[in-house]
């Protein structure tokens, strides 16, 4: 079994279909999927998704673009929220200094929160980083020395720089569909060099869709792409890759173990 451990499922393109979405992941071998938040404001509608089909979990939280134009979120908010048996991170979180669609400090403010409500309700905290391997890399050591931080770095697509300083903490890498793109060689090498128990695949559907899909809607069943190019890479037998990423993802989001 396979393990989508990011995909937007509350998104407008997935609505008239969800049922067929879901069930194509099952019928490709992805048997659990978490639904991610962006919005605070979208948290019902995410949280909805999660009731209704028992092998979809969600997180809670806000997406670096939305850091400014969503409503203050207090970290004793999110801790609330997550205490939902079908929320099991605490993301999407963190620092896009490539789009930034909201002011720099303000991104720094908002995570901030989200890493003190991680390490207050002991969920894994899902990072989104881009042009910003610096900062994420401070602000997650400024929370790691509080204690009791863990998380991820999803749809990984920075430099050793952040893949180091994320493991060091005890981070866990993600690797979406952009490890199969044919310019990602630098990636492809930094994929190589990860070790087993601190790797995880995702899609970030309905975004960057895995060669041979590439340039389409992106959906869950798609990440047996992406795992099996990884697995190759890594010289891994496709079923052990799959069993080894589902075995970290259990460890690391541990209420959507079992
Ligand atoms: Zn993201
Ligand atoms: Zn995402």
């Amino acid at each position: 079994m396979l393990v989508d451990s990011h995909c937007h499922l509350d998104f407008e393109v997935f609505e008239a279909e969800l049922d067929g979405v879901v069930g194509r992941a099952k019928a490709a071998g992805v048997g659990k999927l978490v639904t991610i938040c962006t919005r605070l404001t979208e948290f019902d509608r995410v949280l909805a998704i999660a009731e209704r089909f028992e092998n979809v979990w969600c997180s809670v939280g806000i997406h670096p673009h939305e850091a400014a134009s969503e409503p203050d979120a207090a970290t004793a908010r999110l801790v609330e929220l997550a205490s939902h048996p079908k929320v099991v991170g605490i993301g999407e979180a963190g620092l896009d200094y490539h789009y930034d669609h909201s002011p720099r400090e303000r991104q720094r403010e908002v995570f901030r929160r989200h890493i003190e409500a991680a390490r207050c309700s002991g969920l894994p905290l899902i990072v989104h980083s881009r042009n910003a391997d610096g900062d994420t890399v401070a602000l997650l050591r400024e929370g790691a020395a509080e204690g009791g931080l863990a998380g991820v770095i999803h749809c990984f697509s920075s430099t050793e720089l952040l893949a180091r300083g994320a493991m060091e903490l005890g981070f866990y890498i993600s690797l979406s569909g952009i490890v199969t793109f044919r310019n990602a060689e630098s990636l492809r090498a930094i994929a190589r060099g990860i070790p087993d128990d601190r790797l995880l695949v995702e899609t970030d559907a309905p975004y960057l869709a895995p060669v041979p899909h590439r340039g389409k809607r992106n959906e869950p069943a798609f990440v047996v792409h992406t795992a099996a190019l990884v697995a190759e890479l890594r010289g891994t037998a496709p079923d052990v890759f799959a069993a080894m990423t589902t075995a970290n993802f259990h460890r690391l989001f541990t209420k959507a173990a079992g």
